[in-house]
């Protein structure tokens, strides 16, 4: 029996639809936005349009309003949902709420599902994760806010935290923190559910970053936010998932949001390349076309290479969880190399753009200076690269080769 490739009919079919939907509606209106029209008109427009096609919350179950989409369809729709700003947002599955959809879908209670999880995926609220404190990121274990319960019926969450994406537009928080200090260090943590804006969970400021400024970032909103947590009053009902389950929770929710990020890096790269083939095969240098250079097609020739390597990864890793195999190595592996994989790709495109790269008058050079934070969100690369050496270490030591922690598994 041989590894079938064939995507089932269904997901090519709905991967089409997408696609057809990105070129027709999200990347038209970009540009309206650009000429000036109502970001807030706009996108409603669109997500009223988008629901009424079925095209919804990819992954969320049917039962709450969403497609259901398992994870081979879904990544092949996140893949093409990548090549637009507008692309994500229309149909209510861009970050970081789609993640933590999935985190209050999966441990909140009926209360809290009711209250907090509906409006999201109705599509009228947004929501953004506090974890990461400038005390602690990669070992998130190293936060310092603290929340302390005062009688049955609140808690008392006093701290700091900072790059809290989207928080700046958000109507509720998830916000980590340390419940029990004498807990094992892993069960210290707990998650709660703040609604905002509220007096106890301050904005200072977003902080400036070397994201450069495109004409879409300040309607987009959402920037990375640092927040003062004063005396900040949680009701206990908000609790989510239960004390000292905080970290497991967001462990659980990165894994999907790590996922994602590589999949939306395939369509952008895929755009970025295709950017590159339309201007070397328009221009000419020294009396030949660019596109006629072997040093150029060499250039190609490692992109798509990369690229396809990305492919080939997300696919094997929705095959595995279609399945329900353990993709957390695969995932580990993924996640840094999607990564760096955007981060050639573009960095190829301005190169074989010359001064148009560089220049504003493309998307390329905005994407390449935010892409550059992938290499840091959801675990900096060390970290990955860390679990997956051990990983190697690990199963050479258990079955006398490394095969099964670099997709050995395959063969
Ligand atoms: C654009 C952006 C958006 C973000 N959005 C959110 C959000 O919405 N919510 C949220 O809570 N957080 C968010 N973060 C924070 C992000 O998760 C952290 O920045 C990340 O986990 C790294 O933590 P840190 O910045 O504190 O780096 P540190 O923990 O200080 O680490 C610094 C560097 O040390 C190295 N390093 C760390 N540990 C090891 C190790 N074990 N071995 C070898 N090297 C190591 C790595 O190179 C790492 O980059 C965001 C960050 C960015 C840049």
């Amino acid at each position: 029996m041989s590894i079938d490739f064939e995507v089932p009919p269904e997901a090519k079919a709905i991967r089409e639809r997408v696609r057809q939907w990105v070129h027709d509606e999200c990347i038209p209106a970009e540009n309206r936005l650009i000429a000036g029209e109502d970001y807030k008109t706009v996108l409603n427009v669109l997500r009223v349009k988008a629901r009424a096609q079925g095209l919804w919350c990819p992954f969320i179950p049917k039962e709450h309003g969403g497609m259901g989409l398992g994870p081979l369809a879904n990544a092949l729709v996140q893949m093409e949902l990548g090549e637009s700003y507008l692309g994500a947002l229309s149909m209510n599955t861009q970050g970081p709420d789609d993640a933590t959809m999935l985190t209050l879908l999966a441990h909140g209670t009926e209360f809290q599902k009711e209250k907090f999880l509906k409006p999201l995926l109705n599509g009228e609220k947004r929501i953004c994760y506090s974890m990461t404190e400038k005390a602690a990121g990669a070992d998130a274990t190293g936060m310092q806010t603290r929340a302390v319960k005062d009688g049955n019926e609140n808690y008392i969450l006093n701290g700091e935290k900072w790059f809290s994406s989207a928080a700046s537009v958000a109507d509720i928080a998830l916000v980590m923190a340390k419940t029990d200090p004498d807990a094992p260090r892993h069960q210290q943590f707990s998650t709660f559910i703040v609604e905002l804006p509220n007096p106890g969970y301050r904005i200072v400021r977003d902080i400036e970053t070397m994201a450069a400024e495109g004409p879409l970032s300040h309607i987009l909103g959402g920037g990375h936010s640092e927040i003062e947590i004063k005396d900040l009053v949680v009701p206990a009902e908000n609790l989510l998932g239960g004390e000292g389950n905080g970290f497991n929770m967001g462990q659980h929710r990165l894994a999907y949001g790590r996922l994602r990020h590589g999949m939306h890096n395939v369509a952008m790269a895929q755009r970025a390349l295709d950017m590159a083939v339309g201007h070397v095969t328009s221009r000419s240098t020294f009396g030949k076309p660019l596109h006629e250079r072997q040093g150029v097609q060499f250039m190609l020739a490692e992109c798509a290479s990369q690229l396809y390597i990305a492919r080939l990864m997300l696919l094997h890793i929705a095959y595995k969880a279609e399945k329900g195999l353990d993709l957390r190595q695969e995932n580990g592996i993924a996640k840094v190399y999607l990564a760096h994989m955007v981060h050639h790709v573009v960095d190829t495109a301005i190169q074989l753009h010359g001064a148009l790269g560089y220049s504003t008058d493309t998307p390329l050079a905005r994407w390449y200076t935010h892409i550059r934070s992938q290499r840091l969100v959801d675990g900096p690369d060390e970290v990955h690269r860390w679990t997956t050496g051990r990983n190697v270490i690990k199963a050479y030591q258990q079955f006398g080769t490394t095969a099964s922690a670099a997709g050995g598994d395959l063969l």
